[in-house]
Parts: C-alpha cells; sequence; structure tokens
C-alpha cells in the first residue's frame, strides 16, 4: 500500500508510465542522496540510471541548492525577451568552453524535447535565408528518441511515440546502428558496421541534397535501448553530410555532461556536427535547462543574412532562466573540481570496472549481448517467445524490490549510473541482475 491515501484516485497522470498498473504497484521515492533513492518505506534503492541519465554528479548537491537560493534571493527572473541579465551571458560564455571547437553559439530552451525542436528550427532558418528554403526534409534514425514535441515526434524512430500523433515534418529514417549478429558482446565501440553509414548517401541521392536541412541522430541512442554507433559509422555521417551541404545535428541530451568519458560524445568520438542538444545532466537536472550548441558559420549566417529586426522568431518564456543558469553554473563547478567529465572513460579505471562487471553478465544463458562505452550499458535478454520486448519492464520490477533502480527498453536492462558511482555499487548492480534474470522467466 502506498502511503499516499488517493493514489486511486489522484488527479497525477503519469508521463510514460502505465498509470494503471503503477496504482496497484507504486513506486514511490521521496528522497536521494548520492547514488541513493529513499523509497516511502525508507529502502535504500540504488539509482543505476541517474534519474533519467539526468544526474550525473549524483543527487542531492548542496553547492547547487546554495546556488539556486542565492540566486533566486538575487534575481528570480527577468525575461531574455529584449532584455538580458549578467549570469545568463556568464553562462553562455561558459558553457561554449566545454563545446566541440567552433560551436560557441548558445540557444537556451528548458528541455531537450524543446532543444530538438529548437535545432530543427534552426537548421530550416539557416537554409531560409539563404533562399533555399525547399531543404526541409530531415533524415533521423529507426529506433531514434528526440523528445516528445511536434517536431521531435515527427523525426522519431520509435513507433510507439510518434504513431498516433503523426508526422508533422518532411522525414525519412536510416536504419540503427544495433547488430547482434555482427557486434554482441563488444566492449566499447563494435568494430563493424560503419558500412551501415552509406545508406545516407543513398537517402540523400533518392530525396535529393536540395531538399534535406539536416541529419539528426544521437551519438549514442539511448531510449532506444542503448545502441552504439560502430567505430568510423559518425565520422562517416560527418563526411556524407560535408558532402552533400545538409547540416548534421547530434542529439546529445543523453550523452553529454561526461556519460561517455567526455563533456561531449562528439569530443569523444572525434566528430563535430553543425548543432549539438544538450539537456538533464547540463544542470545536474536540478533545475530544467536545455541548450543547442551552434557552429559559428550557422549562427553567423543566421544573422547575417536575416532582414532588419529579429532574426529568429523562436524563443521560450524561460529560455536562459537565471535559477536555472545559476544550477548550471553549480554544476559545471562540481565536474571540473570533480574531475567527473572524464571519470567515465571507457579505459579508464572506471569505465573497465563497469565494462568488465557487465560483462561478467555473458555466462548467464538468458543474455544475447551486453554493450557499454563510458558509464552506459546494456544487457540485451534472448526474448520470451511470443512475448518480445515483455522482459524490460518485468526486470525494472524485480530490481527495484531487489533495490536496484534500473530502466527496462523492450529486452533490454539499460543502466547509466551517476558518474559519481563507485565498484561496490556497481557490484551491487551487478550482483542483482545476476539473481534477477534467470527468474524473469519463471512465468
Ligand atoms: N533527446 C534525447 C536523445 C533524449 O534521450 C531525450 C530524453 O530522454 C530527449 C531528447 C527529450 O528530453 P526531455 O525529456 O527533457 O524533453
Amino acid at each position: 500500500m502506498s502511503s499516499i491515501q488517493n493514489i486511486q484516485d489522484t488527479p497525477f497522470w503519469m508521463p510514460f508510465t502505465p498509470n494503471r498498473a503503477f496504482k496497484q504497484h507504486p513506486r514511490i521515492v521521496n528522497a536521494a542522496k548520492g547514488c541513493w533513492l529513499t523509497t516511502e518505506d525508507d529502502q535504500q534503492v540504488l539509482d543505476a540510471t541517474a534519474g533519467l541519465w539526468c544526474v550525473n554528479a549524483g543527487h542531492g548537491r548542496q553547492e547547487i541548492a546554495d546556488a539556486v537560493h542565492q540566486q533566486i534571493m538575487n534575481l528570480d527572473f527577468s525575461s531574455t525577451f529584449n532584455f538580458g541579465h549578467d549570469i545568463g551571458f556568464a553562462y553562455a560564455e561558459r558553457l561554449a568552453t566545454f563545446a566541440p571547437d567552433g560551436m560557441d553559439h548558445i540557444f537556451f530552451g528548458n528541455s531537450g524535447s524543446e532543444a530538438v525542436d529548437t535545432a530543427l528550427k534552426i537548421a530550416m532558418q539557416y537554409w531560409q535565408v539563404q533562399g533555399k528554403g525547399e531543404k526541409k526534409r530531415f533524415i533521423s534514425r529507426q529506433k531514434g528518441y528526440h523528445g516528445v514535441n511536434f517536431g521531435g515526434v515527427s523525426v522519431a524512430g520509435i513507433t510507439n511515440n510518434f504513431k498516433n500523433f503523426g508526422q508533422w515534418l518532411m522525414v525519412d529514417h536510416m536504419r540503427h546502428t544495433l547488430d547482434l549478429e555482427r557486434n554482441s558482446f563488444s566492449r566499447g565501440l563494435p568494430a563493424e558496421g560503419a558500412d551501415m553509414a552509406e545508406e545516407l548517401a543513398e537517402l540523400i541521392a533518392f530525396h535529393g541534397a536540395d531538399t534535406i536541412a539536416a541529419v539528426i541522430v544521437e551519438p549514442i541512442a539511448g531510449a532506444g535501448g542503448v545502441i552504439l554507433p560502430p567505430e568510423g559509422y559518425l565520422q562517416r555521417l560527418r563526411e556524407i553530410c560535408t558532402e552533400h551541404d545538409v547540416l548534421l545535428i547530434f542529439d546529445e541530451v543523453i550523452t553529454g555532461w561526461g556519460r561517455t568519458g567526455s563533456a561531449f560524445a562528439a569530443i569523444e568520438f572525434g566528430v563535430t556536427p553543425d548543432l549539438i542538444t544538450s539537456a538533464k545532466g547540463i544542470t545536474n537536472a536540478t533545475i530544467p535547462l536545455s541548450a543547442v550548441f551552434v557552429s559559428n558559420p550557422i549562427f553567423e549566417t543566421c544573422m547575417e543574412m536575416a532582414p532588419d529586426g529579429v532574426e529568429f522568431f523562436h524563443g521560450y518564456t524561460y529560455s536562459c532562466h537565471p535559477v536555472a543558469c545559476a544550477a548550471g553554473m553549480a554544476a559545471l563547478d562540481i565536474y571540473e573540481e570533480e574531475g567527473l567529465l572524464t571519470r567515465a572513460k571507457t579505459d579508464g579505471p572506471l569505465g573497465s570496472y563497469f565494462e568488465n562487471a557487465l560483462h561478467s553478465l555473458a555466462n548467464l544463458p538468458q543474455v544475447i549481448d551486453v554493450r557499454n562505452y563510458g558509464l552506459v550499458g546494456a544487457v540485451e535478454l534472448k526474448p520470451v517467445d511470443g512475448k518480445p520486448g515483455s522482459l524490460g519492464p518485468k526486470a525494472l520490477t524485480q530490481a527495484w524490490e531487489k533495490g536496484v533502480m534500473i530502466r527496462g527498453i523492450g529486452d533490454a536492462i539499460c543502466m547509466s549510473p551517476p558518474l559519481i558511482i563507485n565498484e561496490q555499487e556497481i557490484d551491487k548492480i551487478v550482483q542483482t541482475l545476476q539473481e534477477i534474470i534467470p527468474a524473469l522467466y519463471a512465468d
């Protein structure tokens, strides 16, 4: 029984949740510190998801709380439409130092979904101001997740996320890069499959480069089930985009801020896109804020070629909210002081510990793949006959009952713990999975 008295009649319509089932077995988290969550009945649960790829510096950081408090007392809010504030300019300048070289401009929003829609609009605007408004098609990828607003849903590659809502942009999809036949049990980036990028050249030839604004991909697809790019694949996407004058957008909402062992996957993989979306870990998820990092030529074109007046008719009331900026500044302080942006390096001590620990699960006959990069990983389970995709949700419930929060996606168990996690905590995750995986097939 939940301590929430009227959970059956609650007004709260929960997002991405089977609401009816949840009410039968609620999972309530009421406090959090470090890597640990406290449930309503005072159980400690290890957060192997960092929220949803969010809380990279761990929960309950005093420094961020203090910065937020101070900011509210100093300047709680002032709009950035036609006015500015010091902290907004200072934060943008500092953020830009973390981005790949040549991406020195930032457009703020509040969520990853808003960052994605903003990036798609910047791409359209960039062609529009050059008199190439017919370049408005997007290419994305199967199993891609780009948030839930209409732009993001239009480019989405996860069927359930768009099937009831329509495709409001012209979009085509490349295949995803999960290839268990060639790459199962890869450590780090899979060796085989850079050739999958050639499909992009085929789609560009099919539609015509003069109709395509941009390609949008997650460097590592998260919500689609932790799908890694084969070695050389992202480089090849970049080459094809450059060759055909098509922009490349990396949706780094989950891969940013140390998840891969660098500030951005773009830096980790040595591939510079034209636009990067970022959110979640940008403020350690304490206050919602998102950002689109824009390459210099795109920004300059949008400024120089726009007619007089407002150059880009876009923005959110809370774009560059001062309190979110303060939270973001404090998060950056922590990331820098504690070396968190590189702590997850796949070949570093923690990244390799995580990799070895996850791959120890390969001993279970039910496990058909283990994949990992930095501090993100997935264990793919042999689907139950006639019930594909049933194991992830079951694993989530059973792991929770044993004190670990994981993410279940299809038949994959996905993990992205806070970057402050230690070896004992990683062991706890893996021991819990060792116990629950065979039991998932019990009925
Ligand atoms: N893009 C990616 C790659 C994501 O993983 C997410 C969320 O998980 C989003 C966009 C949407 O972010 P938000 O839920 O903050 O709107």
